[in-house]
């Protein structure tokens, strides 16, 4: 028996399912999960020393490369001085002022410690500003898992194939309005309807939950229009490609500028940090200035914000996105390729740091469309790739990334394992 199997059923005997988030037990893909032991770079190793390129990157904060030698001395330093006080510190300053700077939405930002945290405080922010209940949410688009936004979601939810979480009373979800991801018609209709109702529209505005959907031109600035004209918030969720597809998120990208924006993953750079941030006005409503509730024991703490301090600031060198881009785009098109070599109806497409893998003829722009995709393939892709030394993440749902880590040799022997996977899928 491999020493994962062995750890992963003594997990199973005190952790329900052995894992501490669902997506890591393998479900949807089969088979025993890797048990990790050390990551470096573009790589991770597993219990039984295997080594493996890393696709996954803890989900998306390792934007670095693993256990980069710069953040890790920081949090180092951190550590020394301390754990977690409680009390304000100099470092949580620096690291709104940083967010503030870069990000033209966000006048004011609060420090919380998960991308959950983050999206059902803006929820609860944007009702209590706007005096509204109602909310609209898009299929497949997963933003945490607060009971108001468990419905048909994305990542577990979708790979497990529930729509909604067991445990999420019937009354919480009634003010959740869920539509197709970019039918921007479907949304003027629901304002059309009930817009005196509905506080924010919430997006993840390139869906990264439902493997990578990008929004269709219109898309966003349609929202931004309808949430002006009703009196609603827009709410950008960039838990995942904040600071990720590129320097300002998809707002820079996009040019369209929410009302509230939540952040996690990459601003944490590998320790618990998430915040939400957007329009002063907006921001003060919050406790102890107005009169909507949020605190947290361990909010901004010291040694995760030391992390994510370090790594905003290595993000900002010059080409940093560009590179990033060029690596992503060069396993993308190389992962095509080669499919199409082997007569394997695949594409792919990347943004950023951050990409999508479909067994499908074309790049679903839908929910439904993504849904449609040959998960059986991708699960025999997934655990050939994973026998070839390749870690993609065990979801044919979740969006993959690279790192700056992730150079041109990396890159190369992951096409070259994908040679050799695609010729055997045939
Ligand atoms: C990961 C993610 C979340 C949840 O963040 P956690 O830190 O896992 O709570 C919310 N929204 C999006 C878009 C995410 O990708």
């Amino acid at each position: 028996m491999t020493r994962n199997q062995v750890l992963f059923d003594r997990a199973c005997q005190t952790i329900p399912g052995g894992v501490n988030s669902p997506v890591r037990a393998f479900r949807s893909v089969g088979g025993t999960p890797r048990f990790i032991t050390r990551a470096k770079g573009p790589y991770v190793w597993d219990a039984d020393n295997v080594r493996y390129i890393d696709y996954v990157g803890s989900w998306g904060p390792a934007i670095l490369g693993h256990a980069h030698p710069v953040v890790v001395q920081t949090v180092r330093d951190a550590a020394v001085n301390g754990l977690s006080f409680g009390a304000p510190t100099e470092a949580e300053i620096e690291i709104a002022e940083v967010i503030a700077s870069r990000l033209p939405s966000v006048e004011k930002v609060r420090l919380v410690s998960s991308g959950t945290e983050a999206t059902m405080t803006a929820i609860r922010l944007a009702r209590g500003f706007t005096g509204r209940n109602k909310i609209i949410k898009f299929e497949g688009c997963y933003h945490g898992h607060a009971d108001s936004l468990l419905v048909k979601a994305g990542s577990g939810l979708l790979t497990f194939g529930n729509p909604t979480s067991a445990g999420v009373p019937e009354a919480f979800v009634q003010n959740t309005l869920v539509l197709d991801f970019n039918d921007l018609a479907a949304v003027r209709e629901a304002f059309a309807q009930q817009g005196e109702d509905i506080a924010c529209v919430i997006i993840e505005p390139i869906a990264g939950n439902m493997n990578l959907i990008k929004p269709a031109a219109g898309f966003l600035e349609g929202l931004r229009e309808l949430c002006t004209q009703y009196g609603a918030l827009l709410i950008f969720d960039e838990v995942m490609t904040g600071f990720r597809v590129g320097p300002q998120g998809v707002q820079g990208l996009s040019g369209v500028t929410p009302d509230l924006t939540t952040l996690a993953k990459v601003i944490g750079g590998g320790m618990p940090v998430g915040a939400f941030g957007g329009r002063a006005d907006v921001m003060n409503a919050i406790a102890p200035l107005g009169g909507v509730y949020q605190a947290g024991t361990l909010s901004g703490n010291p040694v995760a914000v030391a992390a994510g301090l370090a790594t905003l600031k290595l993000l900002a060198e010059p080409g940093f996105y560009e590179h990033l881009e060029q690596q992503a785009r060069k396993l993308t098109e190389g992962l095509t390729e080669r499919a199409h070599a082997a007569a394997i109806p695949f594409c792919a497409d990347a943004v950023g740091g951050m990409f999508g893998l479909y067994f499908t003829k074309q790049i679903p722009t839908s929910f439904a469309e993504v849904s449609a995709a040959d998960t059986e393939r991708f699960k025999q892709f997934f655990h050939a790739m994973l026998n070839q030394g390749i870690y993609f993440a065990p979801s044919a749902f979740e969006a993959g990334f690279v790192s700056a880590a992730h150079d041109d040799a990396v890159i190369e022997a992951t096409l070259d394992a994908a040679e050799i996977v695609f010729a055997k899928l045939r």
